[in-house]
């Protein structure tokens, strides 16, 4: 039997994903999938896990079952990944070290917990990971029971921060004040005051981005009643306040910080070119600059199209995923290398209940239109994944 070419992905996130099954197409491949997690989380459903429209099981997808779902070519390991050792073509995780041909890093990003700001870390809710968006989504809804059991009309309205208005603190701070407003009028609770305030380091919320989806998610702000504090920065907090750069002392229940991101901690340990913020650096071909087996995609690395910053992004990891596999394929035929012409090819935020605003194909797109496409990439997405779980889930049990 001829050898295979042995493909290591590291990491099951939107790129990770792709390029699996891009690579797994060609039997001549043996891929094998390792992440520290069981799951795939689809981040950008974290919206819907918040408004109680989907559950956790609907926001993940088992990676044992998906890839049992190829055809033999396909194996995945739940192990953590601790360091590769790029001369002998070895990964090493917490138990085992894994040999590769070619290897795909695609291990994401954190939420950017920074050091500087006292009591980030110990009393700020995340939601780049899902054990964090769902204890973020419990203590969401934990604060709003407690908030009917009070009851009667004087009660002490509940303050929830979000630090941080680019797209994640902004889909997730207008999300709470839709499903709060929903939940308290559907109800007819008389504690129904909720403060949502948004804190954004720069003049506007959503910086850089089109000024058509910042003006109208900045009225949907508005409209939901979520307080904006522009140009001023978290700079400590307790269990019960959060100190603003303005001085500013805000009262609090609880705060979630969607204020950077940093490379997955497998990142700072690679021998390999990273920029100023630690993430990795790639050549135009996606692979990294000393090693051409060895490409990084997503959001552990940075990408420009020439010289312009493009922003990480599901879509763009995806892109990248689709890209690095064909490359893998090149240098296995002995093909020159493609270069990436990687665009974001648009944005759709969500903005509460049956509402978002995006940019698609250069065109403008609001209300439930805009929600109607978010909701339709979202499925079709999900059905590509599912397709493949259910056929890997019928063998398991099969067997
Ligand atoms: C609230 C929110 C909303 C968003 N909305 C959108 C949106 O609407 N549209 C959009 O395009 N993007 C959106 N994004 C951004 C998008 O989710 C990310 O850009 C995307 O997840 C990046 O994909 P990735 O494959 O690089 O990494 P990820 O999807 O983060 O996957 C990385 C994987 O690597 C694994 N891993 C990490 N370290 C290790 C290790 N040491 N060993 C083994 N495995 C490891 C992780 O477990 C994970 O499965 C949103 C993000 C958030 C947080």
């Amino acid at each position: 039997m001829a050898k295979k070419n042995k493909i290591i992905v590291i990491g099951g996130g939107y790129g990770g994903l792709k390029a699996v099954a891009a690579l797994a197409k060609h039997e001549t491949n043996h891929i094998t999938l390792i992440d520290k997690n069981a799951y795939h989380f689809m981040q950008t459903d974290v919206y819907e896990l918040i408004a109680n429209e989907k559950d956790f099981a609907k926001v993940s997808v088992d990676l044992f079952t998906y890839c049992s779902g190829f055809d033999e070519n396909v194996s995945f390991y739940k192990q953590e990944v601790l360091n590769v050792d790029f001369i002998h073509k070895k990964v090493i995780t917490d138990t085992q070290r894994f040999s590769y041909d070619y290897l795909i890093i695609a291990v994401g990003a954190r939420t950017k917990f920074v050091k500087s700001i006292n009591g980030l870390k110990e009393h700020a809710h995340g939601v780049k990971a899902l054990h964090r968006a769902m204890y973020f989504k419990q203590k969401f809804e934990m604060s709003l029971f407690k908030k009917v059991q009070e009851s009667g009309v004087t009660c002490k309205p509940l303050s929830i921060v979000v630090a941080g208005a680019g797209l994640s603190g902004v889909e997730i701070a207008v999300q709470m004040a839709s499903f709060a407003k929903e939940f308290y009028c559907s109800n007819n609770f008389l504690c129904r005051k909720l403060n949502i305030i948004l804190v954004s380091s720069s003049q506007q919320i959503l910086k850089g981005m089109d000024e058509f989806l910042v003006k109208k998610s900045q009225k949907r702000l508005f409209d939901l009643e979520v307080v904006i504090k522009s140009q001023t920065r978290v700079v400590s907090l307790t269990k019960e306040s959060v100190t603003l750069s303005n001085g500013e002392v805000i009262a609090m229940d609880f705060m979630i910080f969607a204020g950077g991101i940093e490379p997955n901690g497998l990142i700072y340990k690679l021998d390999l070119d990273k920029n100023e913020r630690g993430f990795l650096t790639i050549t135009e071909a996606l692979h990294v600059k000393r090693y051409k087996e060895v490409f990084a995609i997503g959001d552990c690395a940075t990408l420009y199209n020439h010289a312009k910053f493009i922003a990480p992004t599901a879509d763009v990891a995806e892109q990248m995923g689709e890209l690095c596999s064909k490359n893998i394929m090149n240098l296995i035929q002995h093909k020159a290398l493609q270069r990436h012409n990687i665009k974001s090819r648009g944005i759709l935020i969500a903005l509460g209940r049956r509402y978002a605003v995006g940019k698609v194909a250069g065109l403008h797109v609001w209300g439930y239109l805009a929600y109607f496409i978010k909701k339709a990439i979202e499925k079709v997405y999900f059905m590509q994944l599912d397709r493949h779980s259910k056929k890997g889930c019928h063998k398991i049990f099969e067997e």
